[in-house]
């Protein structure tokens, strides 16, 4: 066994935005029986446990300013993979693009993916991901058979809706509160071919926005909406809709062809030419109120006729991960991701209020994201019947207080409007706030958990500590 101690590895530590940073000190365990010793020892020095994926949670869940952080990035192997019936167990560091690199060739696709590749299934089940089918088939939680945990107490337990269903419920959503994830075991979904057919139609206005996905969404597999939230007057919350289906068995000619790797893979250059890799200095010019409207008018224009046309599954899911470390264009500062659920009834007058006093503050988004959700059993969950709208805001020192002051407002209007909040995004929401949108009832449920499986309270991040005091 690796002996972990505390004369080195105190490193500094930052959320996926560079808008956030902590130190702490950093080990990386490879097997279960580390991640104990790594307990024993916050146990005899008093210090508190964070459990880190790939590092890309918007906000501070896995960052633990002076406490010891695990870094799970080297458990990350497949245990086992059953291509006949889809099933796939995993340590918790395997990213989704593992996954679906090793499940896809074999005709299955990963139920529930976030918008990157690059998260880890660890991080997936703490946060309890939604993908852009939320509204279809529900969270990650809702697709995984079971999964093995290790306790802050030691405890090693198994959980599945059955077994242990309490913390089934409760530590998927619970952001590594109360114990560690080691092995999880998940169904994937049968796919038929390496192509989703996605139809896109441009949206004037915010009522047409929601109303668009609000009355597609029953007959698809998936919807998106892109919204200029640059865009003010009649123009508030246009943007442009995708609604995709998969393919049925039959409708590809090739399914073996398309579902290959090498048709699925993301191009590493522009135009065959120009390396992704460094677009992101490219954009940094752009990245002030008037380039990003500039950029937005042209996208929107261009997205004015409806087409429909046959894309690769991770094209269509990952997006983001096609401008690597988009992120740095934002600059020193970075970027900051504001994320409201609202209920179908109160979404529109909320976001109208919202994109309103972001321009008039002269703070705009420069990406904004819409999805259709479905409540879900998950104690900490963050989705309603209704929708949600994640907001990219970039932070720079001169704006910060402001940009701070003005998503307290936003936290204000969304409670107003029965909303929730997720925290893998948000990181302004405070422990108010949060007692307001979870209700007592349930915090109160969470900490009698706690309580059970973190007698001494060895689980903490910078998160748990702003949102539940
Ligand atoms: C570009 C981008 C797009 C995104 N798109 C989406 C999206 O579409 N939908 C969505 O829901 N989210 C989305 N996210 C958010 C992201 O999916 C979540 O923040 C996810 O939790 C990150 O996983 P990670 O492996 O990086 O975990 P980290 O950020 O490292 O950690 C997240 C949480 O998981 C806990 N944790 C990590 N590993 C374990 C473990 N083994 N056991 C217990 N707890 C653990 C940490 O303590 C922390 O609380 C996106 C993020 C980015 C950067």
């Amino acid at each position: 066994m690796t002996t972990i101690t505390l004369d080195q590895n105190f490193v500094s530590l930052d959320n996926f935005g560079h808008s956030m940073r902590a130190s702490s000190f950093t080990f990386k365990p490879t097997r279960a029986d580390e991640i104990e010793e790594a307990f024993q020892l916050a146990k005899k020095t008093g210090l508190t446990v964070t459990a880190r994926g790939a590092g890309r949670s918007y906000n501070d869940a896995s960052l633990n300013g002076g406490g010891i952080v695990l870094d799970l990035t080297s458990m990350n192997h497949i245990i086992k993979w059953d291509p006949a019936k889809g099933v796939v167990i995993a340590e918790p560091g395997v990213t989704l693009q593992q996954l679906w690199q090793t499940t896809e060739p074999d005709g299955w696709w990963p139920p529930v993916v976030s918008g990157t590749m690059l998260t880890t299934l660890g991080g997936c089940l703490a946060a309890n991901v939604h993908g852009k089918n939320n509204f279809k088939v529900g969270p990650i939680g809702e697709h995984v058979i079971e999964f093995n945990a290790i306790l802050p107490t030691g405890a090693e337990i198994t959980c599945s809706p059955k077994k242990n269903a309490d913390l089934f419920y409760a530590m998927i959503s619970g952001l590594g509160m109360l114990g560690i994830f080691t092995s999880i075991t998940m169904q994937m979904n049968r796919i038929y071919s390496g192509l989703l057919e996605v139809h896109a139609r441009p949206v004037r206005d915010l009522h047409e926005h929601l109303s668009v996905i609000l009355e597609n969404a029953p007959a698809y597999d998936y919807i998106v909406g892109w919204l200029d939230a640059t865009a003010g007057g009649r123009g508030l919350g246009r943007g442009q809709i995708h609604a995709t289906n998969y393919l049925h068995e039959g409708d590809d000619p090739d399914p073996q062809k398309t579902m290959s790797l090498k048709n699925q893979m993301l191009p590493s250059r522009i135009f065959g030419v120009f390396p992704k890799s460094i677009l992101y200095i490219f954009m940094g010019p752009f990245m002030n109120n008037l380039g990003v409207w500039a950029v937005n008018t042209g996208k929107y224009m261009a997205s004015l006729p409806r087409h429909t046309f046959r894309e690769s599954h991770a094209a269509f899911h990952f997006l983001l991960d096609y401008v690597p470390n988009f992120e740095l264009s934002y600059g020193r500062g970075g970027l900051i991701e504001y994320q409201s659920f609202l209920p179908k009834e109160s979404a529109e007058a909320a976001w109208t209020e919202m994109l309103r006093l972001s321009l008039k503050c002269g703070l705009p988004s420069y990406l904004g994201v819409t999805k259709r959700h479905r409540p879900d059993k998950f104690l900490l969950t963050h989705a309603v019947d209704g929708f949600s709208l994640a907001l990219d805001f970039k932070v720079t020192n001169g704006n910060r207080a402001k940009l701070s002051q003005m998503l307290q407002e936003f936290d204000r209007i969304v409670l107003d409007a029965g909303g929730r909040f997720y925290f893998a995004k948000n990181s302004e929401t405070t422990s108010e706030s949060t007692t307001r949108f979870l209700g007592a009832e349930t915090i109160e449920k969470f900490k009698k958990l706690k309580k059970r499986c973190d007698p001494n309270e060895l689980l903490e991040s910078n998160l748990y500590r702003r949102v539940f005091g």
